[in-house]
């Protein structure tokens, strides 16, 4: 059986076999809902602030009533106890919509996917995917939730099947002007003489929290920060690329569409930088 802790609330800690999802919850039928993954590790969760801040911003982006933040840190402190000692953990909040009248959320808490060791260790392949919108999409149409970190995450899950179908094990989506966006459940960095990049996120992405970490945390490695618009081919140019989220942390591109990149001899700087 999954080593998995759950939490509701209003609950607390239940029992993870037991755990029932409301079959008209709107989360569930339609996406209706907002989520957060957060790194537990040492008994911490990693910029816990930042994922409730977003959490707060998701739930606005959708109308959704704001959930209890305090409420929300007291579940994930409940869950996060539960979990104690077997390590380094994945944790996911959910803030759902419910059945359409009260809104309700909940924590599971696993461990990180073996897939995620072999990444960190060994880099990953991306291909590039069309999302099929231009980079300002977002700009006067709300409904796209351009920004919101939504359930709605079958497009995401979609573009890495089809990563997997061409020898690679993730995409990195641009806009159909051809700019660098991000990646399904991640943010793209890449590095060129010393200083780090990410796209700003006017370019219609998430707001990554691990990229905030990096950029932080960059100088005290002798790295420069930026936010540039980017085409494929500036990727290819660069010194290094990485992936970069909560539980994964930054993981290297080892070839884009294909085309192999060497080692750029920044990532541990960048792994460090973000907290790994
Ligand atoms: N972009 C997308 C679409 C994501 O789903 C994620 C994380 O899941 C990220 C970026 C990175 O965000 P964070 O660093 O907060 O995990």
């Amino acid at each position: 059986m999954t080593d998995r802790v759950v939490a509701v609330l209003g609950q607390g800690v239940v029992d993870p076999a037991a755990a029932l999802v409301d079959p008209a919850d709107l989360g569930v039928i339609r996406g209706d809902a907002v989520f957060e993954t957060i790194r537990l590790a040492d008994g911490r969760l990693d910029a816990e602030e930042a994922h409730l801040k977003r959490l707060v911003r998701s739930a606005e982006m959708l109308d959704l009533p704001a959930p209890d933040a305090a409420a929300c840190g007291a579940l994930l402190a409940s869950a996060g106890a539960a979990w104690g000692d077997r390590g380094e953990a994945s944790v996911r909040l959910v803030y759902t919509r419910g059945d359409g009248t009260t809104p309700t959320c909940f924590v599971v808490v696993e461990p990180i996917p073996e897939h995620i060791y072999g990444q960190r260790r060994d880099g990953l392949r991306v291909v590039t995917l069309d999302r099929g919108l231009p980079a300002d999409a977002g700009n006067g149409r709300p409904w796209l939730l351009v920004g919101a970190k939504t359930t709605s995450y079958a497009v995401n899950m979609a573009a890495v099947r089809v990563a997997k179908s061409r020898s690679a094990d993730d995409a990195i989506f641009v806009s159909t002007g051809g700019e660098v966006l991000e990646g399904p459940t991640a943010t793209v960095v890449w590095a060129r003489d010393g200083v780090l990049h990410t796209p700003p996120v006017e370019v219609g992405i998430l707001a990554g929290t691990t990229v905030q970490t990096v950029w932080r945390n960059a100088a005290a490695h002798g790295l420069g920060t930026a936010y540039t618009r980017a085409s494929v081919h500036d990727l290819h140019a660069a010194d290094g690329v990485w992936l970069v989220s909560s539980v994964r942390g930054a993981v290297t591109v080892v070839a884009i569409d294909g085309i192999g990149r060497g080692d750029s001899g920044v990532t541990a700087k960048v792994q460090s930088a973000a907290g790994l």
